[in-house]
């Protein structure tokens, strides 16, 4: 591990044997506490020699399902039957989490576009700094579990994000399909370049998976079963968990790309959203997505916004009242892995 110069203290031990719990102290002099710290949760569980899982949720602290499956996890997890290690970090931009907002009410910040992070930066660019630079060296594999969040809801989902089409990261491939969500998702490039957090995984060489677990500011059953059955098998694969304790799946899951540009749709005007297709459905090149309405004003013309090309909707804006530049919708196309 390179010489840290963050300033958050673990209170837990990575190398011990056993389960260990406790917090990170990040220092934050304010006002109503001098010499206080924001106290992240953290578990680590451990048995001898192996790899190691680092289990993120929280990232954007408005998305729920992965840090409802990661205390699950962090409760049912026997150090005892595992082999190697499992870091788990629930609430990881935790002012954000306890908020329940995407972004720090302390900062603003957008723990998911602050990577690499910065030591002496603000509180969210120092846990960024802290998890790039500290955990994701010690893991073999990352698992940054996302979803919608408050604006967005998508149909349960697996992802890839550092996919190369040349064949040059079938690892990560393999771990995806390891996963075995019903509908998982490859992209060579994502919204946040390289300032997320897979983005930092990709520069210290560690494989990133994902998801995109639903959303809309809520868990469904049917979401937190695919993330709880989808770590479990990870940690299978990587054989942290034995062979036996894989989780079979409901069936094949269908693979999807998402590309650039022309597979999102965005609000043309302000206005109030009316959608004119649904998650799950199968869309053409130049089909009506939405009409943008305007209340104010009724007796004027709808605005309608379309397909670029042809796919699956993957993802959904879920607020009505809506601004020119929103994301409405974003699809992805069928590909064979
Ligand atoms: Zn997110």
């Amino acid at each position: 591990m390179p010489a840290s110069r963050s300033r958050i203290v673990a209170e837990v031990d990575f190398e011990k044997n056993g389960r260990q719990q406790g917090f990170l102290r990040l220092f934050h002099s304010v006002h109503s506490s001098a010499y206080g710290f924001i106290p992240i949760p953290i578990v680590v569980l451990k048995n001898g020699d192996g790899p190691t899982a680092l289990l993120v949720s929280g990232n954007h602290g408005d998305e729920y399902e992965g840090q409802v499956a990661l205390c699950n996890l962090a409760k049912s997890l026997d150090p005892a039957r595992i082999q190697g290690r499992v870091i788990i970090l629930p609430a990881a931009n935790f002012p954000a989490a306890m908020a329940g907002r995407r972004t720090s009410p302390i900062d603003e910040g957008n723990l998911n576009r602050l990577f690499p992070g910065d030591p002496d930066g603000t509180v969210t660019e120092q846990i960024a700094y802290y998890i790039e630079h500290e955990l994701v060296p010690m893991a073999d594999l990352l698992c940054d579990l996302h979803s919608g969040g408050s604006s967005l809801m998508y149909v349960p989902s697996a992802l890839f994000g550092g996919w190369q089409r040349d064949g040059s990261t079938a690892a990560g491939v393999a771990a995806l399909k390891a996963f075995a969500s019903p509908i998982a998702y490859v992209a060579e490039a994502n919204q946040g370049g390289n300032r997320t957090l897979s983005g930092g995984a990709a520069r210290q060489g560690v494989i990133a998976l994902g998801t995109e677990a639903g959303g809309s500011g809520h868990v469904t059953r049917t979401a937190l079963r695919i993330v709880e059955r989808g770590v479990n098998n990870v940690l299978v694969h990587l054989g942290i968990l034995p062979e036996g304790a894989r989780i079979a799946p409901d069936g094949p899951t269908r693979f999807l790309e998402v590309g650039g540009p022309d597979y999102f749709v965005y609000a043309p005007e302000n206005g109030l959203y009316e959608p004119l297709v649904e998650l799950g459905d199968m869309v053409r090149a130049g089909q009506a997505a939405a009409r943008m309405h305007f209340p104010e004003t009724p007796w004027v013309s709808p605005v309608t916004a379309h397909f670029a090309r042809d796919g699956f909707v993957l993802c959904k804006r879920m607020p009505g009242r809506t601004a020119r530049g929103d994301c409405l919708f974003h699809l992805g196309t069928d590909i064979a892995l």
